[in-house]
């Protein structure tokens, strides 16, 4: 049964939301390469943490795998956003895989410092999430001298053979409150220590986070579109959450509990670097059915990031007929 628009029941869309200059960049990719080659393209991972992109480059012959050795030998095959590892990259070549690479170039930033830091002869301390695929890849760079911590916690039981001779790095897609906190403890330990020119948590990332936190004062409940395994999604339900507004991670519309929405008049909308348009609008359209008459989208700051493609698809777009 259709409600009625109620006027006081609103929608609040943030902007910037949803997918980041990577994504677009990695899901083009994709896309280019099973137009161009031809199926079956086979792509290492998820090529963005987001069910509905994989299930709809799978439709159309994206072949996901977890291992490289899934691979058959000589095909082509797609490193995912989040990149690889070294070790990865040496099995492709063993195995004579055809590689695309659709790391995003923030990762790859990291993955340069990473390479850096340990030829100069630092200890790396990197801040992520360890079962996450860009901290595995990162970590492969130099393994014997990497250390993940996940907490401010964890930076008390480091051992470094060279206390004055340690960097940090982190993944790309923390939460801002929680790396800086994890940051000043590392600084308190390790009072030498080194880290990035520029910090590692992605433009995309901070914006999104940076929205939630402008406007979640102003919500009864945030709702972020976004996957289970997507870092940033997850860290945006986690901001709104330190600012003590109810928060729910949502894969689409049918995620919603229709009791969460008992009482309230404000739903601060957002999406994960990784979540397509379309759910959003899915998400926009059930909250319309409930009541909420008004959607008022509110940017809170522009965001014109643009990545250009890997050379491999660009000679494979000029070579198209
Ligand atoms: Fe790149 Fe950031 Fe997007 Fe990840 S979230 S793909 S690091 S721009």
């Amino acid at each position: 049964i259709q409600a009625f628009p109620d006027a006081e029941k609103r929608v609040l869309l943030l902007k910037p939301r949803g997918f980041c200059a990577g994504v677009v960049r990695a899901i083009d990719i994709v896309r280019i390469a099973l137009e161009t080659f031809g199926a079956p393209i086979y792509v290492r991972k998820e090529i963005v943490h987001n069910r509905f992109v994989v299930n709809e480059l799978a439709e159309k012959g994206a072949i996901f795998v977890d291992d490289i050795d899934d691979v058959p030998s000589g095909m082509r095959v797609i490193y995912s956003a989040h990149g690889v590892s070294p070790a990865v990259r040496e099995r492709s070549k063993e195995r004579k895989l055809k590689v695309i690479d659709a790391t995003c170039p923030l990762v790859t930033k990291v993955h340069v410092e990473a390479v850096k830091f340990a030829k100069q002869g630092y200890s790396l301390v990197l801040i992520g999430h360890r079962d996450h695929d860009e901290i595995e890849g990162t970590l492969g760079e130099a393994p014997d001298v990497t250390q993940v911590v996940s907490s401010a916690e964890e930076v008390e039981s480091l051992v470094v053979p060279d206390p004055e001779r340690v960097a940090y790095l982190t993944q790309t897609t923390l939460s801002l409150d929680e790396a800086r906190d994890i940051i000043t403890a590392l600084k308190a330990r390790f009072p030498k220590i080194a880290g990035p020119h520029s910090q590692d948590i992605c433009y995309a990332t901070e914006n999104r986070q940076v929205a939630v936190k402008n406007v979640a004062h102003e919500a009864d409940l945030v709702l972020v579109v976004g996957s289970d395994n997507s870092s940033n999604s997850n860290r945006l339900v986690e901001v709104s959450r330190n600012l003590s507004t109810r928060s729910h991670l949502i894969e689409n519309s049918s995620s919603i509990q229709p009791e969460w929405l008992e009482g309230v008049k404000t739903v601060v909308l957002t999406a994960g670097a990784s979540a397509p348009e379309v759910l959003v609008e899915d998400v926009v359209n059930y909250l319309r059915q409930k009541g909420f008459g008004s959607v008022e989208e509110v940017e809170v700051m522009p965001e014109n990031v643009r990545f250009g493609l890997p050379p491999e698809i660009v000679q494979a777009i000029a070579a198209a007929p």
